[in-house]
């Protein structure tokens, strides 16, 4: 499973999350003009650049806490995403996965889990 991000069919700039306009070169890729982007994967390596520990979740969390993490990705984009690593270091190199974050009732959410490289 990948995460997709969106590239400029103008310039080759791959943006995440979506955007109406290209960062590099301004030219607009609107959601229903699916002509002007691409989907193309993300990268799943990179750098942490930051985290953070959440200790006070909503109920319905079946963990006491959540590491979250923004990872500077090799592709040059950043991301938001769960740490599975018992002490981050900044800089470390790490690989996400997409895996389950939470189940609510029916609705299982995906998302990306950042292990240690
Ligand atoms: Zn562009």
């Amino acid at each position: 499973m990948n995460i997709y991000g969106y590239k400029c069919k103008k310039c080759g700039t791959v943006h995440y999350p979506f955007r109406t306009t290209c960062k590099k070169c301004g030219a607009f890729i609107f959601e229903d003009k699916a002509d002007r982007y691409q989907l193309v994967p993300l990268s799943k390596e990179g750098k942490l650049l930051t985290f953070t520990r959440l200790r006070s979740l909503p109920g319905d969390f079946d963990v006491p806490e959540l590491l979250l993490g923004i990872v500077q990705l090799d592709d040059g984009n950043r991301i938001t995403g769960q740490l599975d690593i018992p002490a981050p270091k900044l800089g470390m190199k790490v690989k996400g996965e997409i895996r389950v974050v939470r189940q609510e009732g029916y609705n299982t959410h995906r998302g990306i889990v950042f292990e240690a490289a």
